[in-house]
């Protein structure tokens, strides 16, 4: 085990999330003696949700460990959504003694870990023997950070943890491996079949994605926009990377862009479900072409054809673009950016007079709650936001500006409810950043117990539950006929409107309050900030606060009003 603890010491691990246990659990006394922060779970799916954050914003993999079998598969949740997100992490999982596991005769905690993790992330490993141990960490390390980068799992088998070697020949096996991440450039055929494209563009636009967030590139991004004048989209964890307010972003523009841009440059960013998968809205735009900057070939022409792809790694991509720039003319139609600039201004009046109106509804809606939170948020851009929920997530998001990168964590890909808490101890762990979290109350139920965890680690983090008493809303009915069963049971959507999570947070010695009033919220939020103290504020919103499935109503497969006679 010391030797696995000084092998994660090598690679500059500082940090670990998870949960001991049999056999783990020595592993983890190792590892702080050897000066690793242990970040201790009540949820194995938690710590790995905060070791894909810590990946996603450190650009180095996020570490977890956890037991054989079930913990093994609940921190398998979170390595499989690291993998769909391009996250790095390692999940580093005991496990028990092979021969009977093969032989399928019944050993503790027996489960074939390996073969089950092997579909589900990038890479999978065992090690068997002591004297593999260095090299195992290094291969996990390598292929979560490289290419692009996902969740690997390392399954080590309980003998091999506790096997024995002698310190001066462990010595011997230690090695810093070279260039863990290279950077890989694109060919410069490619590039310049990009820079064709955009320059003869009359209506260009960038998409900015969160692969963009993850690999830095701001000042890149920065530059080539300033120097082109081209407007840009930022999706959900891209927002910041580029203001969300500044005068060439197209926020409020994505129908238009969809249906009237002729060049569209995806930055790290795919033509996933999140963007029509190049269907829907942009189908009405016959003359669009694709540039496709990315890491991974294999993401090309996955859905539409793309023109133009450049295939590596985002800044040195960007750079060669950029060093490209001065021999093309670029011939962007002169009402494209000012036309964008009129909708993005009438766009936000309209949004500005939405939460205006929401402003002193009484009980509180999500709007009249964000009314409140809004100003307080962006006068503090350092504050990490991390969001989950129906109505919580796409109002949150529509609503707070953000001004600087990865400010914002959120459900991401697969639109998975149950990332929040592992994801604000992650966030403020590896950034020592303050963190505040708007959660939804049946987001919330997924990882509420790790609530512990930012109060036993006196992490400078805020929770905001917004309780609409349910999922969508609370307003959900049991359709079954009065006197028969199941009558009186909560409808599937109905939770706890009247639940005090505040008495949650008090459990474990948070500052908490339960508001009910905007004014209310105002004072508890800031006083949360100023003490960087764990806080959890309860904010009681209307049972009818919220509807189905927020923005993406259209995803189910058919309302109940189609269902009901
Ligand atoms: P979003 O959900 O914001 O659209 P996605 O997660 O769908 O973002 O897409 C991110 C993309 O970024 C992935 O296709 C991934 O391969 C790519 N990517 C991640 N890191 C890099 C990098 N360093 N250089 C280039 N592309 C990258
Ligand atoms: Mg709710």
């Amino acid at each position: 085990m010391w030797v696995l603890a000084r092998s994660l010491v090598m690679m500059g691990v500082k940090e670990m999330y998870g949960l001991v246990g049999i056999p783990v659990t020595e592993l983890a006394y190792l590892c702080q003696e050897q000066g690793i922060r242990f970040v201790g779970f009540r949820h194995e799916q938690q710590a790995g949700m905060a070791a894909q954050t810590h990946g996603y914003l450190t650009k180095t993999p996020g570490v977890l460990l956890t037991v054989s079998s079930l913990g093994f598969l609940n921190g398998l949740t979170a390595t499989t959504n690291a993998t769909v997100n391009c996250y790095p992490m390692i999940q580093i999982s005991g496990s028990s003694v092979r021969e009977p596991i093969d032989l399928q005769q019944g050993t503790y905690e027996g489960l074939d870990q390996l073969a089950i993790a092997k579909p589900l992330v990038k890479a999978a490993y065992r090690v068997n023997d002591i004297k593999d141990i260095p090299t195992a960490v290094v291969r996990a390390y390598r292929a979560a950070v490289s290419g692009r980068p996902g969740g690997v799992y390392l399954d080590v088998t309980t003998p091999c943890l506790g096997a024995i070697i002698d310190r001066d020949e462990a010595e011997k096996l230690f090695y810093k491996p070279v260039d863990v991440c290279p950077a890989v450039a694109p060919s410069k055929e490619s590039v310049d079949r990009a820079m064709q494209l955009i320059a003869g563009a009359k209506r260009p636009a960038l998409i900015l994605g969160k692969g963009a967030a993850y690999a830095q590139v701001e000042n890149e991004l920065k530059e080539f926009v300033e120097k082109t004048g081209i407007p840009y989209y930022s999706m959900s964890m891209a927002k910041g990377l580029l203001p969300d307010d500044g005068p060439l972003s197209a926020l409020s523009c994505r129908t238009t862009i969809m249906e009237t841009a002729d060049v569209v440059v995806l930055v790290g960013a795919r033509l996933n479900w999140l963007l029509s998968r190049g269907h829907g809205k942009w189908a009405k735009n016959q003359n669009l072409k694709f540039v496709q900057i990315d890491i991974d070939p294999q993401e090309i022409d996955c859905n539409v054809p793309i023109a133009a792809p450049v295939i590596g790694d985002l800044k040195t991509s960007l750079d060669a673009m950029l060093a490209a720039l001065p021999s093309y003319k670029l011939s962007i139609d002169p009402q494209w950016v000012p036309s964008l600039q009129a909708e993005t201004k009438a766009k936000d009046a309209k949004f500005a007079q939405r939460l205006k109106d929401a402003a002193t509804a009484s009980p509180m809606t999500h709007w009249t709650a964000l009314n409140v939170i809004k100003p307080i948020l962006e006068a503090n851009p350092d504050v990490i936001l991390v969001n989950e929920g129906a109505n919580t997530l796409d109002d949150t998001r529509d609503t707070i500006t953000l001004s600087k990168p990865r400010q914002r964590i959120d459900c991401a890909t697969w639109a998975i409810m149950g990332m929040g808490m592992g994801s604000v101890v992650g966030a403020a762990v590896s950034t020592g950043k303050q963190v505040v979290a708007i959660e939804g109350d049946s987001a919330f139920g997924f990882s509420g117990m790790d609530f512990s965890t930012i109060c036993r680690f006196k992490l400078p983090a805020t929770v905001i539950i917004f309780n609409n008493g349910g999922i969508y809303n609370g307003i959900g009915e049991n359709m079954s006929k009065e006197g028969e069963a199941p009558y009186g049971d909560p409808a599937p959507t109905t939770l706890d409107i009247r639940a005090r999570y505040d008495k949650l947070g008090e459990a474990f010695g948070a500052d908490t309050y339960y508001v009910t009033t905007p004014q209310e919220l105002d004072t508890a939020l800031k006083a949360a900030l100023a003490s960087r103290r764990p806080t959890l504020i309860d904010v009681q919103l209307g049972a009818d606060s919220g509807k189905e499935s927020g923005h993406i109503g259209y995803l189910n497969p058919a309302s109940l009003q189609n269902v009901i006679v």
